[in-house]
Formats: structure tokens, C-alpha cells, sequence
């Protein structure tokens, strides 16, 4: 099957009794036994779900992957990711990334022992540098958040592989229709399924996609210890987004092309990061590791404060001002007063985050009003 088959069909099938073509949302806690752990292949609904069991088999057709763990928010499925290490296991991490997971590696799991590397990982010989004998895990994001770098997972993948380390992709901005991590040699793919998968900005969901018994041994074992696990609905919500996948995508992409390149020739605009560019620092990694550029862009202003960045944001009407991503409405958003705020200034400003930063998460309207209300808001 091709990619925009797998959306709809990858481990997917009619429900027996009805025939019904999508699954049903199975609001269940529990399953009758027929003598104690005897049982139609559920027991109890933190363990598993049907309704969740067809998500998890549909994201892993996605990535390529041969088993899925779906959880509660990108956060939980990181949570639980992250639950493998044990004091004294090192990890390194991409510099430029989500918020959240800065807050998650330093505030949650760095007091429990687990020492974390922050390193622009476009730069290699870096990486090796910062390698050391307990390193567990590359958590490599890309592109990364809100800079739009790309580094490269096949040539990471088999740095951490040499040095006994697992290479996990947070796949949240390109999404698989773009970016198929375990392909280029990572051991997981995991999502903000909150994002591009569900894509209508409705619901809050993770998701992990691997083909490694121990990654899927272990969030498995999470599932049922820790049990940040999504309801039928939720599960429903990102099943029926995916469908549409391809298509939200492909379109915002094109328009964030156009978006991009008006940007590029705005006399207002200072630096614009968006991989589609020749100009961008690794455009030519992009076009050999995701199939097109993505729809996020992020722009900074000749007029570099935060003040020019917030009351360029509170100026447009189409784009609204919110954190997230991925759906199918544009979003604006300024980073250093919202989701990179938990990040002290200095690592911000050394990671190359500046204070007018803008970024925008290009939706399916039609791009000359986009274009519009950037121009009005200019
Ligand atoms: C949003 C996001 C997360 C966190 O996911 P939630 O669903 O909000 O918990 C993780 N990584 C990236 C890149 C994100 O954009």
C-alpha cells in the first residue's frame, strides 16, 4: 500500500457484528471474562481499548512501524518513553526544541537523576563530542521547534547505534506524510498526534511508533503502570483526523510556500527560517529526508524586541493568536513570551530564538488571504 491508501486502510477493517466502516468508540472500562483471564483478547481499559487498538495499528502502518503506543498527550507518550532510562543514563537532545520537552528533561527527569546534553545537532562533530560512556538516547527533534532546522536522521541514527544509544524522532512537525523516521534508521517515531494527525485542534493525544521489542516492551509496561492513556473518543477523533492526512497537508504546504517566499522579499522581515528555501542552512538535507518542506514558518523582524513581535501577532484577524499546531486553521504565535517562556533567556537567545520571533502554523484557508492579513498586519 502507498501512503495515502495507509491513511485510510493500514490495519483497518469493517466491525464484524455491523459492518460499520469506521470503529466504533468502544466507552468501556471494563470486559467480561469468560473464567479469569479468559478473555477476547481485552481485560481491562487502561491496558487496551479497540477503538485505541485501531488508532495504534493505523499510526504504525504510517510510520512503518510494526507496533504503536497511543497515550494521553505528546507529553505522556514522552513521559513514558523517557521512563526506560534510570539515574546515571545520559541523553542528548536537539537544542532547539518544544518547550514542553525542555520543561519535561529538565524539571521531571533531571531531579531523578537522568542527566540531559542540549546540542545543535546540524553540527555533528558536536554531537560526537558530547557523547559519553552512560549515553542512552539521542531525542532528536526535526524539524526543530521554532527554528525550523533540519538535522539529519539517518547520519544520527547511526552515530547513537555505534554507541549503544537508542535514536528517537519526535515526528510532530513534519508528520509521516512527510518524514518517516524509522525508515532513514530511528528506533521510534513519536507525535504530538494533538498536531497534524488529529489536525482540527480538538483533542490532546500522543503517540510512540516502533519496531523495537524493548522501546514497545517497556510502553507497554507504562501503559498499564503509569497509565496516561487516551479515552475512546479521543482515540476516535485522531483516527478520523489521519483520514484526511494527506490532503490537509499537501495543501497547507503549498501555501506555505508562497507564504515563505512573500516573507522572504518583506523589507520588514530580518531572518526567515523555512527548510523549502534555497537559502535555508540545510535545505539540500530536507529535500533528500522529507518528501516536501512542512507548513510551519518562522520569520523574526528588523525591529528585533519583543514588543514588535507581540503587536505584530495581536495585528492579524485570520491567523489567530494560540500555541499548537497543525490544524486546519493558521495559527500565529511569538516563542519567547509563549511556548519557549520556560526557557531561561540566555539558552534561548544562544540557541538563536530572538525576541521578535514569530512563527506560524500555515492551515488549509485560502492562502491569499493568508498572504492578506500578513500584509495588513505588516
Ligand atoms: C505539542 C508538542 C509536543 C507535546 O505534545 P502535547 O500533545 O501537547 O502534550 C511535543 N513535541 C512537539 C514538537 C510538539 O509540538
Amino acid at each position: 500500500m502507498r501512503f495515502n491508501t495507509k491513511t485510510i486502510h493500514a490495519g483497518q477493517q469493517n466491525e464484524e457484528t455491523s459492518g460499520a466502516v469506521m470503529p466504533p468508540i468502544f466507552q468501556t472500562s471494563t470486559y467480561a471474562q469468560e473464567t479469569p483471564n479468559v478473555h477476547k483478547g481485552y481485560d481491562y481499559a487502561r491496558v487496551g481499548n479497540p477503538t485505541r487498538t485501531a488508532l495504534e495499528k493505523l499510526i504504525a502502518g504510517l510510520e512503518g512501524a510494526d507496533e504503536c503506543a497511543c497515550f494521553a498527550s505528546g507529553v505522556a507518550a514522552m513521559d513514558a518513553l523517557l521512563k526506560m532510562f534510570r539515574p546515571g543514563d545520559h541523553i542528548i537532545a536537539t537544542n532547539d526544541l518544544y518547550g514542553g520537552s525542555y520543561r519535561l528533561f529538565t524539571s521531571v527527569f533531571e531531579p531523578y537523576g537522568i542527566e540531559f546534553s542540549f546540542i545543535d545537532m546540524t553540527d555533528l562533530n558536536k554531537v560526537k563530542e558530547a557523547i559519553k560512556p552512560n549515553t542512552k538516547m539521542f531525542w532528536i527533534e526535526t524539524p526543530t521547534n521554532p527554528l525550523l532546522r533540519v538535522v539529519d536522521i539517518k547520519e544520527l541514527s547511526k552515530i547513537a547505534h555505534k554507541n549503544g544509544a537508542f535514536s528517537i524522532v519526535d515526528n510532530t512537525f513534519a508528520s509521516p506524510y512527510l518524514q518517516r523516521p524509522l525508515e532513514l534508521g530511528a528506533d521510534a517515531a513519536l507525535h504530538s498526534a494533538t498536531k497534524y494527525l488529529a489536525g482540527h485542534s480538538d483533542v490532546i493525544h500522543g503517540a510512540v511508533a516502533t519496531s523495537n521489542k524493548e522501546i514497545m516492551e517497556n510502553l507497554r509496561f507504562q501503559v498499564k503502570s503509569t497509565g496516561a492513556v487516551p479515552g475512546p473518543m479521543d482515540c476516535y477523533l485522531v483516527l478520523r483526523g489521519i483520514k484526511t492526512l494527506s490532503v490537509r497537508v499537501q495543501r497547507a504546504v503549498e501555501s506555505a510556500k508562497k507564504i515563505a517566499s512573500y516573507l522572504n522579499d518583506h523589507e520588514l522581515v530580518d531572518e526567515i527560517h523555512y527548510p523549502g528555501l534555497p537559502s535555508h542552512p540545510q535545505h539540500n538535507l530536507a529535500s533528500e529526508q522529507m518528501d516536501d518542506f512542512g507548513a510551519m514558518v518562522s520569520f523574526s523582524l528588523k525591529d528585533n524586541s519583543m514588543k514588535a513581535g507581540i503587536k505584530f501577532m495581536a495585528g492579524t484577524k485570520i491567523f489567530t493568536l494560540a500555541e499548537s499546531l497543525g490544524g486546519v486553521e493558521s495559527l500565529i504565535s511569538h516563542p519567547a513570551s509563549m511556548t519557549h517562556g520556560s526557557i531561561p533567556k540566555e539558552i534561548r537567545e544562544k540557541a538563536g530564538l530572538k525576541d521578535s520571533l514569530i512563527r506560524l502554523s500555515i492551515g488549509i484557508e485560502d492562502v491569499d488571504d493568508l498572504i492578506e492579513d500578513l500584509n495588513q498586519a505588516f
